[in-house]
């Protein structure tokens, strides 16, 4: 699959020498702000919910036989990490006329768009129409969506199995808005398999354990037990392995400022070393 490019939505990159069935994505790290996007929260307090900088610090992935897709438009305009039923009813001037199934995401005001910027004022001073729902749903979610998916079938059908890491940071310190309440400090790292069952425990370990090797203090399913991303296409039992990891932005960015920090070379350096680790790995389980 050659590089592409969706402006404004995702870019997809291939990797550069041999091929593993190992795909990396990074679904937050978008910063194109679509012109329709008339939100009235401060753009600065927006992009405070930016997973930033995560693709550059996964931009080796191709070099080491992987396959990396990185969303381009924001998080906060469409969440791809969320089901496109997870419609908040409170979010639309109109009843949704199609299926929907609004969860406890939508019920915090984060749903699949979100309506709430954190840490709780709203996002628009006006209800959305659902024709502006279903063309962020077919313009933005579904594309990422269909990448995702369309690169691990590509890949489980060529070789097999497939590996998959979904890429995200969280803040150092959690938010009013979080599951677990405001002012909890986060880990170094967290993993997430949702409680054991989006991919083989070998594989959580793997990255547990190198992680702990490089000196970060690595929770599992605590605060993120992982969303949509690594839920939709993932049955190890059929090897298809997907891995949430959440990096605490204080390792690597001023978080207020947004700017990377001191700490991102030595980070992206770490990070690399992983996709490394990964790679090996992937390469040996391979028929
Ligand atoms: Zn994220």
């Amino acid at each position: 699959m050659p590089d592409r490019e969706l402006p404004g939505v995702l870019y997809e990159r291939g990797p550069r020498d041999e091929a593993l069935p190992l795909l990396f994505d990074s679904p937050h790290s978008g910063t194109t702000y679509p012109d329709d996007f008339d939100h009235v929260a401060p753009r600065g307090q927006m992009r405070q919910s930016e997973d930033s900088f995560i693709d550059e610090l996964y931009a080796a992935a191709p070099e080491h036989g992987a396959t990396l897709i990185g969303a381009l438009f924001p998080r906060i305009y469409i969440d791809p990490n969320r089901s496109a039923l997870d419609i908040d009813p409170a979010l639309l001037e109109e009843d949704w006329p199609d299926e929907s199934d609004p969860g406890p995401k939508s019920e915090l005001g984060v749903g699949l768009v979100w309506r709430l910027c954190p840490p709780g004022d709203p996002i628009y001073d006006r209800k959305l129409t659902v024709a502006e729902l279903r063309r962020r749903i077919e313009t933005y979610h579904r594309p990422y969506h269909d990448a995702v998916c369309g690169a691990l079938d590509r890949l489980h059908r060529r070789f097999g199995a497939v590996w998959h890491v979904n890429c995200h940071s969280m803040p150092s310190v959690s938010s009013v808005m979080a599951a677990e309440g405001p002012g909890v400090r986060r880990p170094d790292i967290t993993l997430g398999d949702i409680d054991a069952t989006t991919c083989g425990a070998d594989f959580t370990a793997l990255v547990r354990e190198t992680l702990s090797d490089f000196g970060y203090d690595v929770t599992i399913n605590d605060p993120y037990k992982g969303a949509e991303l690594v839920r939709a296409w993932s049955d190890p039992a059929a090897g298809r392995h997907s891995l949430q990891i959440e990096i605490n932005r204080a390792l690597y960015m001023d978080e207020a400022g947004l700017e990377r920090n001191g700490g991102f070379a030595a980070l992206q350096a770490n990070v690399t070393r992983l996709i490394a680790v990964v790679a090996d790995y992937v390469r040996g389980r391979m028929p």
